[in-house]
């Protein structure tokens, strides 16, 4: 396993149109990282950056320090997961999964030994004597799955969005198994996916990318609680961030005719919104003024849409707390009130 350093990494694939946008990242080694974001952003051109599919037009790969940006994929040791299985229908489960380290020579006791140790961790070792043809798509992904987690010497394990063929209710299954098995192997994983589920369940660390660029690396709670950009807070939790724009007053963030006392005063007065989850708002007896204008009963909770100042939002209400018809008052909970100029966390909330 390796650490590897993106250092100030680029990519256009038609000169001025950058598909990546400049970044400089080092992923640790063991850990495992999800690139979470929406089709086209980018995901595929970083995983490829890494693994070596793809040169990038700016910057340098560094495995352990070691300049890696010329070294092709067989070269960095990688092992790749990708969409659609990838087997030999010819070959039993056994001889795919052992395939990839006959291919580096390891010796055939040995390589028993392991291949039947990835497929007890998968659940298959009862198949692993049937030929693959004749597998369901969900059975045959396990088995790509398996050839990307059998060797033991790789610097990485690279997942393009590998659950896209598995049956839905197998789905949260095979996830929780790659995240034990990340767990005992401790390979540095990267894993690609637009689903933030599969990401904040997945990974230690999700790493949250836009229209090319990369807003915030993360742990779950991370994103969570402090959102380094508008479009992470909005893109992850259910229902989003909440965002309103405010002037600026002093310490106070004021919408139309009512204000809200701000722990810090920012620098900068105009532009700035204020980003504030639906679970951190609460009806009180006072505090801000609202109209509830619908509401949404999910069971576990409700959703309320609200309007404030001529502002939408949401509010989560936990089942069971009453939901003002009329003359509703907010509190906006302070150590979760942030604000956001130009899309950007202030940089003293960071
Ligand atoms: P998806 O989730 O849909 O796979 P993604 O986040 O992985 O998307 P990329 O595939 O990395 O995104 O694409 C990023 C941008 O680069 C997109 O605008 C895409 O059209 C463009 N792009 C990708 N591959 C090429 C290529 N070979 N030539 C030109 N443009 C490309």
């Amino acid at each position: 396993m390796a650490e590897i350093h993106l250092k100030d990494i680029a990519h256009a694939y038609v000169p001025g149109e950058y598909a990546l946008k400049s970044m400089d990242h080092i992923w640790q080694d063991g850990s495992a990282y999800a690139l979470l974001g929406p089709s086209g952003c980018g995901k595929t051109t970083l995983l490829n950056i890494i693994s070596g599919l793809l040169k990038p037009s700016e910057g340098q790969v560094l495995f352990d320090g070691k300049d890696v940006t010329g070294a092709d994929t067989a070269h960095r040791n990688i092992a790749q997961v990708f969409q659609f299985p990838v087997i030999y229908d010819t070959m039993t489960v056994r001889e795919n999964l052992a395939f990839p380290l006959k291919n580096r020579g390891m010796a055939p006791a040995d390589i028993n030994g392991r291949v039947e140790e990835v497929a007890g961790l998968l659940e298959i070792s009862d198949r692993l004597d049937s030929r693959a043809t004749g597998l369901t798509a969900d059975a045959k992904q396990i088995i790509s799955l398996g050839r990307g987690l059998v060797r033991t010497d790789v610097n990485a394990i690279l997942f393009d969005e590998p659950l896209t063929v598995i049956d839905p209710h197998l789905k949260w299954q095979i996830r929780s198994k790659l995240k034990d098995l990340h767990r005992q192997f401790s390979h540095t994983m990267v894993y690609v996916t637009h689903d933030q589920t599969e990401a904040l369940t997945f990974a230690d660390k999700v790493v949250v990318m836009n229209a090319g660029e990369v807003l915030q690396v993360g742990t779950p709670e991370d994103l969570f609680e402090r959102p380094a950009h508008t479009f992470v807070g909005y893109f992850i939790g259910s229902p989003g961030m909440n965002f309103l724009d405010v002037e600026l007053d002093g310490s106070r963030a004021v919408l139309g005719d009512q204000s809200i006392d701000l722990k810090q005063a920012p620098a900068k007065k105009s532009g700035v919104q204020l980003g504030i989850r639906p679970e951190f708002l609460d009806f009180a007896d006072q505090g801000i003024s609202c109209q509830v204008t619908s509401l949404e009963d999910l069971g576990r909770h409700r959703i309320a849409s609200v309007s404030i100042s001529g502002q939408s939002a949401k509010v989560i209400v936990p089942s069971g707390k009453p939901v003002p018809s009329e003359n509703a008052m907010l509190s906006f909970d302070p150590d979760h009130t942030l604000l956001y100029t130009d899309g950007y966390l202030e940089e003293s909330l960071r």
